[in-house]
């Protein structure tokens, strides 16, 4: 079954609001197995909002839409969709029970603007609103089903689960999504695509779509298939196809990102690490601290911005940062093997660059980092070289800087699982 989502408001479509229930209701509705293949946003107007809910019911049997269902004179898309389907509105009066109920409980008397949410379109179904006035509305005509919700976001959310799931479920066919996410590190989109294009190409049933992430590209392989297992079998193929087209620069083929990578591994290892860093400002410790349980490997960690600091908490010779400038192979090292030694950590890591825009040099330009990862016995050093903005360089750093954890572990033996 396909669906288009209209979201109704204004505010949508203005700088200030962005419409986010789409996304919730796209994700329950693949869940279905019900695919969405359009979007529309479209203000508060009567006319242009009839034509949204027109076309649509043209093109596809199921068409849900959120917002424009409250009590005031600019809600209007319950007359939009009466009008459309020719039906007529009437007070129904268990609604208008139930809303008087609900502003008695609140202690507020009820405006008479608030009896058009009583309003109900002939032949529709009401669904209940446990969260606030305005119900939604459940309607059929000609083989089309249209399903108004409101637009706040967790009454939606609640009505959606209640009442709308329970009786989609019942309808939409067997056809199921299946999908994958793989994710790379280490290489640009271009010389990702070049290499798996050829894979791809030759399965025209898989979407296959290719995003760029700050520091990562992400390969999603979607399926809609009423034969699960074997879409299952067929994803499968297309991903290890691309995972040996690519190498170990696949960090995740379950969606997941770098940083929880990097926590299954230390975990996995009974590893511990510690962070020293300079042009990226504790995010390297900030990505590293956002999983729960990051207690167990996370030690601590450093922002050593300054050269005395550098010296004075992680022990990296002054002399190095006289003769090989602060932002050097040399240096990040030091940071790594100075944390790791002062915490003993199994791991540590150091950070040293230029984020920009300001304090490039023709040898050192902008962008410019060094990343290293120091255990008992050595260090491994990385230099990199990111085009773009502050923020970008920053986070591509911390990106590369776990990825040398994740990359020593795919050398390091696997333990023995426990258990
Ligand atoms: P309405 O049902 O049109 O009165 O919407 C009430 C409020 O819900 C709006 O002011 C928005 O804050 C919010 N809202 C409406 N539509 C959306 C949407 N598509 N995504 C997120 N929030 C929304
Ligand atoms: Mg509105």
């Amino acid at each position: 079954m396909k669906a288009e989502i209209i979201a109704v408001g204004s505010e949508l479509l203005t700088p200030d609001r962005v419409d986010t229930n789409s996304l919730f209701l796209t994700a329950q509705l693949n869940r279905l197995g019900i695919e969405v293949t359009r979007k529309t946003v479209v203000g508060d107007d009567l006319g242009p909002l009839r034509a949204a809910f027109d076309d649509a019911v043209k093109r596809v049997e199921l068409v849900i839409a959120s917002g424009g269902l409250g009590p005031t004179e600019d809600d209007r898309t319950r007359d939009a969709v009466a009008d459309l389907f020719g039906r007529k509105l009437a007070r129904d009066p268990a609604v208008m029970s139930k809303i008087e109920a609900r502003f008695r409980q609140l202690g507020r008397t009820m405006s008479e603007v608030n009896a058009r949410q009583a309003l109900v379109p002939e032949g529709a179904t009401v669904l209940d609103n446990d969260r606030g006035t305005a119900p939604g509305l459940w309607m059929e005509s000609g083989g089309r089903i249209v399903i108004l919700l409101p637009g706040p976001p967790h009454e939606l959310k609640a009505m959606y689960a209640a009442q709308a799931e329970p009786r989609l479920a019942r309808i939409a066919t067997g056809v199921r999504l299946v999908a994958r996410e793989l994710r790379v590190a280490g290489m640009g989109e271009s010389d990702v695509d070049q290499r798996i294009a050829p894979i791809y190409t030759r399965h025209e049933d898989v979407q296959t779509t290719i995003l760029t992430a700050p520091g990562e590209i992400q390969i999603h392989l979607r399926a809609w298939s009423a034969d699960t297992p074997a879409a299952e079998r067929q994803l499968q193929d297309i991903q290890e196809s691309i995972v040996l087209a690519l190498g170990e620069a696949v960090f995740t083929t379950k969606g997941e990102s770098m940083e929880d990578v990097v926590a299954r591994e230390l975990t996995l290892h009974h590893a511990t690490i510690a962070t020293a860093e300079s042009c990226t400002g504790g995010l390297l410790a900030e990505r590293l601290t956002r999983i729960s349980g990051s207690s167990a490997y996370f030690l601590g960690g450093v922002v050593c911005y300054s050269n005395a600091l550098k010296s004075a908490w992680v022990d990296v010779p002054a002399e190095i940062i006289e003769s090989r400038g602060a932002v050097s192979a040399e240096v990040a090292i030091a940071l790594a093997d100075g944390i790791r030694r002062r915490t003993g950590a199994t791991l540590g890591l150091g950070i040293t660059g230029i984020a920009g825009p300001n304090g490039g040099t023709p040898e050192k330009p902008v962008g410019t980092v060094h990343v290293a990862i120091a255990d008992a016995s050595g260090s491994k050093e990385r230099m990199v070289r990111y085009p773009g903005e502050r923020d970008r360089i920053r986070w591509q750093a911390s990106q590369t800087a776990l990825d040398l954890v994740r990359r020593y572990y795919l050398y390091a033996a696997q333990p023995k699982s426990v258990g």
